[in-house]
């Protein structure tokens, strides 16, 4: 995985954008040297539009006029939507992937034959082993999941036994496409970020037990939209992130078991949200300062009790956010130190 001239001026900071794709996934990461690294690309289908614009909004004010690596952590319509748009505006230098689809969707199928490979024909394709380098020009970039694997020793050092593994349920084993996400660990100097895509608690539990692989963590991309088939305390709580960032809908993650597991997580200083949720109501929810996005039509109340997530495709629609929105934006300092920017511009450090 080539490292590739900055495109963009350099600076002190590594900055990362966890733009709104309504309940999808779309990060964006610029190095101090300028590289970029987008991880995957929203929804597909109607919505692949929109989150096009959004992924653009963060690119113009991060100044990046490329992607030098994007990394699509698994082959779900909501993380690879608008691939295809994007490359028609911003020239992407590495496209990389785990590897085959492990879950049919004739949608996901069909885009894989006939249009992912003509997107990466004339750049580099790449699929990531867990172990893994991408080579980003001041960055420690380093694959810890794909294609169902671990890496099977720690990051640093032999690792440390993890207390809370004795006890743990032995989770149920997904057969999706979320178990083959790659997941991301980037260092920066002291600071480090963990993004799992869609992890579920199987494969965390392999990264974690007995010896955690990982160590502790400033940043935690929140896994799978902060729903609970991800999430595990056995997890969280061993990688003891300072700050969370949930990439979630208004009725897609914050379940009140993922909320209990990520306010009790020790050390935890903020959990911010991309949107509020239904599903955790007032009783699960951060304030609302911490919550970058509302939605079209202002809600008069947010409920006090969490809603129970209608099985999928059932059930009112979740409340729309086509309109402005709002990405989550951060910081980091090579010393460790980082600031966390929301909606109306409210910061914390
Ligand atoms: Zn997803």
């Amino acid at each position: 995985m080539a490292a590739a001239r900055p495109a963009v001026p350099t600076r002190d900071t590594l900055d990362i954008y966890a733009v709104d794709v309504e309940g999808g996934k779309a990060t964006l990461v610029v190095s101090p040297s300028g590289e970029s690294l987008l991880i995957d690309t929203g929804n597909i289908g109607d919505a692949a539009r929109r989150d096009a614009g959004r992924i653009m909004a963060a690119a113009s004010d991060a100044g990046v006029t490329r992607i030098d690596h994007l990394v699509t952590t698994h082959w779900h319509r909501d993380h690879i939507g608008a691939m295809a748009l994007l490359t028609r505006q911003l020239p992407i230098l590495e496209f990389i992937d785990h590897g085959v689809n492990v879950q049919p969707d004739e949608v996901v199928d069909a885009f894989l034959l006939h249009t992912y490979p003509s997107l990466y024909r004339a750049s580099r394709h790449s699929v990531a082993k867990a172990g893994d380098a991408v080579s980003v020009a001041g960055l420690d970039v380093r694959i810890v999941t794909s294609a169902g694997r671990a890496i099977d020793s720690a990051l640093t050092g032999r690792g440390t036994v993890n207390p809370i593994c004795s006890g743990a349920d032995r989770p149920a084993v997904d057969h999706t496409e979320n178990f083959q996400s790659i997941g991301i660990h980037i260092a920066f100097g002291r600071f480090r970020l963990l993004d799992l895509g869609d992890l579920t608690t199987d494969r965390e539990l392999d990264l974690m037990c007995p010896v955690n692989r990982i160590g502790t963590v400033d940043l935690f991309m929140v896994s799978h939209h902060g729903q609970a088939s991800s999430n595990s305390k056995v997890f969280v709580h061993a990688i003891e992130p300072r700050v969370a960032i949930m990439n979630n809908g208004t009725r897609k993650g914050g379940q009140p078991e993922v909320m209990n597991v990520i306010h009790s997580s020790p050390g935890l200083e903020d959990l911010w949200q991309l949107h509020f949720s239904l599903l955790s109501g007032q009783e699960y929810t951060a304030p609302g300062l911490f919550i970058a996005n509302s939605t079209d039509e202002a809600q008069p109340t947010m409920p006090i009790d969490p809603m129970a997530a209608p099985p999928r495709g059932t059930g009112p629609p979740p409340p729309a956010h086509e309109g402005t929105a709002h990405w989550i934006k951060v910081s980091a300092r090579r010393d460790g130190s980082f600031s966390v920017t929301g909606r109306n511009g409210f910061a914390k450090s």
